[in-house]
C-alpha cells in the first residue's frame, strides 16, 4: 500500500499539488471500506478500487478540486455535499460562524443566510442552536439543490426554508434576528489569477464581486435594516484586503452601528459585523 500511495502522491506533486500525500490518503479513505489497509504494506487494492483511485487521481491531476472528487467536504462539525454549483466551504468561514454564535443566545431565533451555497454557515449555526430556525436565499437553483440535500442529511429540513432569488428575495419574510452571508467578493480582474481549482471549477456567481469586488456589499448593506429587527446582528465574510473599504462603506450606511472587522486565524481581515437599528 505504501508503494501505491507514494507513486500516486508523486503524480499529484508533479501536477503542483502541495499536500499530495494527504490528498491520496483522503482518496483512499473514500474508497476503502477497511481503514486498516492504510498501514498494511502488503495490502492490495482490488480491481474496482484501483480503477476508482486511478479516476480520482486523473481528475485531481487536472486540478479539479478534491472536494468535487470526494463529493463532500468538512466544515465546522459537519460533512457537506459539494458540487461545482457551490463554493467549497473554506476554513476561514468558520470564523464567521464563531462570531455569529457569540451573538446568538439559546432562545428561539430566526437566521437569514444570503447566498446559502452548501448551507455551511446556516447549518453550522442551526446545529449549535436547536431552537433556531433559518432561511437560505440563493440565485442558483443548483446551489439550492445542494443546500436541500445537506439540510436533509443533517436532519435540519424542518428548521430551514429556501428561496430562489436575488439578495432582496426574502424581504417578505422579515424580520430576522441574525443575517449572515459569504457573498462573492473577488474583483473581476483578479479571477484569472486564482488557483485553477477555483477559477476553472467553482461557480463565478459565488466568486465575482464586480470591478472592485464590493458590489454584493453595496447591495446587501442597505437591506440590513430592512431584514433585521432593531438590535439584530449581521456578519458578512470579506476579502483580506477589503476591511478598510467595507468599514467605511458600512459607517456611511444609515441604521447600522457598532461595525467591527475581525480577522481569521491567519490574521487577515475576514468578517465584518455589526447591528441594525
Ligand atoms: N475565499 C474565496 C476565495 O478566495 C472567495 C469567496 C467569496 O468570494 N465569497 O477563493
Amino acid at each position: 500500500m505504501f508503494k501505491v500511495r507514494r507513486a500516486l502522491a508523486a503524480r499529484l506533486r508533479a501536477a503542483k499539488i502541495e499536500d499530495a500525500d494527504i490528498e491520496v490518503r483522503h482518496m483512499l479513505r473514500a474508497i476503502l471500506a477497511n481503514g486498516a489497509a492504510f498501514a498494511d504494506p502488503d495490502a492490495c487494492l482490488d480491481e474496482t478500487a484501483a480503477t476508482q483511485l486511478e479516476t480520482m487521481v486523473t481528475r485531481r491531476e487536472r486540478r479539479e478540486p478534491l472536494s468535487h472528487i470526494l463529493g463532500s467536504w468538512g466544515f465546522w462539525s459537519l460533512d457537506l455535499a459539494v458540487s461545482s454549483d457551490v463554493l467549497t466551504p473554506r476554513p476561514e468561514t468558520e470564523r464567521l460562524v464563531e462570531l455569529a454564535l457569540g451573538a446568538l443566545g439559546n432562545d428561539p431565533c430566526n437566521i437569514l443566510d444570503l447566498g446559502i451555497g452548501t448551507g455551511a454557515i446556516l447549518f453550522s449555526l442551526l446545529s449549535e442552536r436547536p431552537l433556531a430556525r433559518g432561511l437560505g436565499v440563493d440565485l442558483s437553483p443548483g446551489a439550492l439543490k445542494i443546500a436541500t440535500t445537506n439540510a436533509q442529511a443533517l436532519n435540519l429540513e424542518e428548521r430551514v426554508q429556501f428561496i430562489e432569488g436575488p439578495w432582496e428575495a426574502a424581504l417578505d419574510m422579515a424580520p430576522f434576528d441574525v443575517l449572515v452571508s459569504n457573498p462573492p467578493y473577488i474583483a473581476s480582474a483578479q479571477i484569472s489569477t486564482l488557483e485553477p481549482e477555483v477559477r476553472a471549477y467553482e461557480p463565478m456567481l459565488a466568486l465575482d464581486g464586480g470591478a472592485d469586488g464590493l458590489d454584493a456589499y453595496r447591495a446587501i448593506f442597505p437591506l440590513i435594516p430592512r431584514y433585521l429587527k432593531p438590535g439584530g446582528f449581521f456578519a458578512l465574510e470579506i476579502g483580506a484586503d477589503q476591511g478598510r473599504a467595507l468599514f467605511n462603506l458600512a459607517q456611511n450606511q444609515k441604521n447600522v452601528y457598532k461595525i467591527e472587522i475581525f480577522q481569521d486565524l491567519a490574521g487577515r481581515d475576514r468578517v465584518i459585523c455589526g447591528y441594525s437599528r
